[in-house]
């Protein structure tokens, strides 16, 4: 019988990862998605969607399925799913592997500065008005309402509904990637002085960060949350290996 695998995913890596398992033959892959997204992009296996209720109820999906192998490829900001997913594992006892891509480190030129929260962010902008850019996801923005003095340029997959509660908002829907010269122009055409973004890693939403520093301008970093202790790999070929090695030992363990 295939093994069945289940990928948590969300990312772009999630995707790729479930590309390349299939691929591979022999494997039942199932992707799970939140269901967060509107019109999430197009998997290649079957999805699922929504929550499981807790990591009881993520690890009863995992003994009902008969899951040989957990895979946490969510956003590292996704902290919930990830802690669910690490206690599922325990709980059903199925070895679990996390992809997570490393975080983006400051380079000569950046002007960051680094919080620990959104709410954190919304005060770092300070009293004086500023011309900010959220980069944020649609479930991230609400807090800067507290901060109406600011002009908010907001990019996200989905559109933000109801609109914040300030005067002064302009609403983009897009989604990554995005290329150095185009953020630039965003950044420029809006007079922008101030960036919140979150430190996801990966090349599809770096450009921002380039733009910034080319710019000069500040990018609020909200710092990555603490995250379960698991086997991780950092790259889709990484975790490829690594599911495949597990997989192996699962084989010749029946
Ligand atoms: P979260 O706060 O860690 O999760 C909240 C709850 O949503 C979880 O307890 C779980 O519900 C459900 N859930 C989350 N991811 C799921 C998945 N892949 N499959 C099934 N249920 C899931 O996560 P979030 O920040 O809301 O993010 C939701 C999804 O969006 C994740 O898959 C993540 O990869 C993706 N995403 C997040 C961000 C971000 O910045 N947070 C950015 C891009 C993409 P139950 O407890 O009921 O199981």
């Amino acid at each position: 019988m295939a093994h069945h695998v289940l990928i948590l995913g969300g990312t772009t890596e999630a995707r790729q990862l479930a590309g390349r398992l299939i691929e591979r033959g022999g494997l039942k892959i199932t992707l799970s998605l939140a269901g967060r997204t509107r019109e999430p992009a197009a998997q290649p296996v079957p999805v699922r969607t929504g929550g499981f209720g807790g990591a009881e109820g993520l690890a009863r999906y995992l003994a009902q399925e008969h899951i040989r192998l957990l895979i946490d490829a969510t956003h590292p900001y996704a902290a919930q799913i990830s802690r669910n997913a690490a206690g599922a594992a325990k709980l059903a006892n199925v070895p679990i592997l996390a992809l997570r891509r490393p975080p983006w480190l400051p380079v000569a030129g950046d002007r960051w500065t680094e919080v620990a929260s959104l709410g954190e962010a919304a005060e770092r902008l300070g009293n004086a008005p500023h011309r900010v850019f959220l980069a944020l996801g649609r479930q991230d923005v609400r807090v800067f309402s507290t901060a109406p003095q600011h002009f908010y340029l907001i990019r996200s997959v989905d559109p933000i509904e109801p609109p914040l509660d300030v005067p002064h908002a302009t609403y983009l829907t897009a989604r990554g990637p995005f290329d150095e010269e185009s953020e630039r122009a965003l950044l420029q055409s809006y007079g922008i002085d101030a960036i919140v973004a979150k430190n996801s890693g990966g090349d599809a939403t770096y450009a921002k960060i380039v733009a910034a520093r080319a710019l000069g301008i500040e990018v609020i970093v909200i710092r990555r949350p603490e995250l379960p202790d698991v086997p991780t790999a950092e790259t889709v070929d990484e975790a490829e290996a690594g599911a495949a090695h597990v997989l192996a030992s699962a084989k010749r363990g029946e």
